[in-house]
């Protein structure tokens, strides 16, 4: 891409080394903050406890359900774990209608209650007795494995009289209600937790875990003597625990100010949760379509796009008025794209708009918009995870990621390991390994390791 005019154009998105050292420190002062009682309360990041001590080593068996609620899709999944690293999962994707997503607390346990009969009526297994794990990954003050209250909702979730609650207590009030008497919550955790499992129980090296999907957050391994909430008693018996960092809200304090862009301050305003979980903004799939789309507007406004279109005024039109028409599934075909011919992204300009004749020269640009876009999440969720890398300090740190956009990016992994060396400290090394459906895999575990403590 030749253009200067759109490279000082895109230049906000793009950070430099030392605004990124800055990102690096600001974050690690956030994690201390996060895990030192006395500045629990101002910290960005809330390191929660999550109560899980013990990594899986691969012998656990059994089978468990595990629900995993938290984002685009809610999912029930019956899992078998077989010992020797192996386990076989079947499970049922349920819709959630969007008046149950912005209802009550009361209706929307109903919801999944009701989804967890059909699915173990469906699979056979409603007789049986069944230790259950739920993935519920929105913030949550954990107060044990099977307590933990809603401190409130995200990702597009706005339902009322359920922050403040006990998640654990609604789950298993509903389930009641439904008459599923063999069914036991033993877990709650989020999808960080169950990623961070699901690796573990096949790299014995994993000690983080890693979302980047419709939202962003990560937990990690922590020494229990740097947990100044974590109850004694639990200090005594085990040396680890995993914290869940809730990094999405990383910058809600005004830290991330410096290096968010007007485009950023716009996604803000437009969500249900003005003003909270603004590092999450800069890098998930709920976001990252949205900066593109403001950001093309605003760059075909001033006529460094679309040049030559006979087709302008209806682009226009579209990119002001169809907030979330740019989907971010559209960066990954984009950036997929096979020079010279540009395919995938003429399609798209194609269902955006209608065009029937596509510039090249418009193509190489939006491109390069792209690229600056998914780039900036990426270096960002890098310089996060070599901050964490760096505090656990092990010579071989193993990290476990799950979500679409890191998954189906074409290349996220890559801008995140350019951006990761430049961090983690010399002599620490460092891998990305993919999670095999760490929400459900790894809820079973949780209910696994606390079923046999039982
Ligand atoms: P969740 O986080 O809800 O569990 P996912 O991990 O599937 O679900 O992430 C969903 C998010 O990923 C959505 O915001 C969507 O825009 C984005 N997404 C879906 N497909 C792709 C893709 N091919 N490339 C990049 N992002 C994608
Ligand atoms: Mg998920």
């Amino acid at each position: 891409m030749q253009d200067p005019r759109l490279k000082e154009f895109m230049k906000e998105f793009t950070l430099s080394d030392s605004q990124l050292k800055e990102v690096y420190n600001r974050f690690g002062n956030e994690i201390r903050k996060g895990l030192n009682k006395d500045t629990h309360a101002k910290a960005d990041t809330k390191c929660f406890i999550t109560y899980v001590q013990d990594l899986p080593n691969g012998d656990e068996r059994g089978k468990f359900l595990a629900l995993d609620l938290g984002g685009t899709n809610f999912r029930v999944l019956l899992v078998t774990l077989k010992g020797h690293h192996d386990a076989t999962i079947v499970s049922n994707t349920y819709p959630i209608p969007q008046e149950i997503l912005v209802g009550t607390g009361e209706q929307l346990f109903d919801h999944i209650a009701k989804c967890l009969d059909d699915f173990v009526k469906a699979q056979q297994v409603g007789e049986s007795y069944l230790p259950l794990g739920f993935t519920f990954s929105f913030p949550c003050v954990q107060l044990g494995l099977k307590k933990s209250m809603l401190v409130r909702w995200t990702k597009g979730f706005q339902c009322s009289n359920t922050e403040n609650e006990d998640v654990g207590r609604l789950l298993k009030e509903a389930i009641a209600r439904r008459g599923n008497t063999e069914i036991e919550v033993l877990a709650l955790l989020n999808d960080t937790t169950g990623t961070l499992m699901s690796c573990a129980h096949r790299n014995a090296n994993c000690r983080i875990g890693l979302i980047v999907g419709t939202g962003c957050n990560a937990c990690y391994v922590e020494n229990v003597d740097c947990v100044d909430l974590l109850e004694p008693e639990l200090k005594r018996t085990k040396k680890k625990v995993i914290i869940n960092v809730e990094w999405g809200a990383f910058g809600d304090s005004g830290l991330l100010e410096f290096v968010r862009t007007d485009y950023d301050r716009i996604v803000d305003k437009m969500s249900p949760n003005i003003g909270q979980q603004l590092y999450e903004k800069m890098i998930s799939g709920m976001y990252l379509g949205e900066l593109v789309r403001l950001a093309l507007h605003k760059a075909t406004k001033e006529n460094l796009m679309f040049l030559r279109s006979a087709n302008k005024n209806k682009i226009l039109e579209v990119l002001n008025k169809e907030v979330g028409c740019f989907k971010t599934e559209m960066l990954s075909r984009i950036e997929a794209d096979t020079f010279p011919d540009f395919t995938n992204t003429k399609n798209i300009l194609k269902e955006l708009f209608g065009s029937e004749k596509v510039n090249i020269e418009d193509c190489q640009k939006l491109r390069f918009m792209c690229e600056c876009v998914a780039q900036r999440a990426a270096n960002l969720v890098a310089v996060g995870l070599a901050g964490l890398v760096n505090r656990i300090n092990e010579p071989n740190v193993v990290i476990g990621v799950d979500g679409s956009v890191y998954k189906h990016h074409p290349k996220f992994d890559a801008y995140m390991r350019v951006t990761m060396r430049k961090f983690v400290t010399p002599g620490i090394k460092f891998d990305i390994m993919l999670s095999e459906d760490g929400s459900g895999r790894g809820a079973a575990l949780v209910a696994a390791v606390a079923s046999r403590q039982k």
